[in-house]
């Protein structure tokens, strides 16, 4: 028989739990192999150690339960951490996310001029938008586009709606000059700077034209 067999069966030999039939078959073993012997001579001393010093074997194990229950300690606690860590990060973003309209405009800046063209004379009209007749760009998420976002006017067809438009810098100097920007169309403006001022105007049909800076 294998020793590895008999070594499993050890404990309930000495437990006295085994079949007889198991009994027989480790004592026959024992009685030829030295190692499995010794090996059930110490298995039994220990036995019989805990039975007959059970306060001793009690005050052996207690450190190792108090480690048993730091570490419980240690696990709840990081699982208390996560939970909060989760709540924390999911309800920030929630209210970040409910407050959209402050991240959105910062990423992605955007102001509305409206402006009533009130005959087709061939002025130029300022835009005023957020009630400034100017327009920084104070931000890297500015595109520097100007969209023709729409118009209201009795009159016409759609590319009545089209507008011209020019922009200049604070000593009046032409920077974009007469661009076109079709109805619901947007154009690029290059060479704008950062927090520079720059003046918007436009020259259309009659009508109300809504312009949006990008
Ligand atoms: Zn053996």
């Amino acid at each position: 028989m294998n020793c590895n067999i008999i070594k499993d069966l050890l404990p309930s030999y000495i437990d006295g739990i085994c079949s007889e039939d198991t009994a027989k078959i480790v004592e026959d073993h024992l009685e030829h192999c030295e190692e499995c012997k010794t090996c059930v001579n110490s298995m039994q001393r220990q036995t019989a150690y805990v039975q007959q010093n059970p306060k001793e074997v009690e005050k052996a194990i207690a450190p190792f339960k108090k480690i048993n229950k730091k570490r419980r300690i240690q696990v709840i606690t990081a699982i208390v951490m996560t939970f909060l860590m989760t709540f924390f990060i999911t309800t920030v973003g929630y209210l970040v996310y409910q407050d959209v309209g402050v991240v959105h405009d910062f990423f992605s800046p955007k102001v509305t001029a409206i402006v009533d063209v009130e005959d087709d004379s061939e002025e130029w009209q300022s835009l005023n938008f957020n009630d400034k007749n100017y327009l920084i760009y104070d931000r890297v998420f500015w595109k520097k586009s100007i969209v023709n976002a729409g118009s209201d006017s009795e009159s016409g067809n759609q590319s009545d709606r089209d507008i011209l438009l020019r922009v200049k810098d604070v000593n009046g100097k032409v920077i974009v000059d007469e661009i076109q920007v079709k109805s619901g169309k947007s154009v690029k403006l290059d060479g704008l700077k950062k927090n520079e001022k720059y003046f918007f105007e436009i020259k259309a049909p009659q009508g109300r034209y809504f312009i949006n800076a990008i």
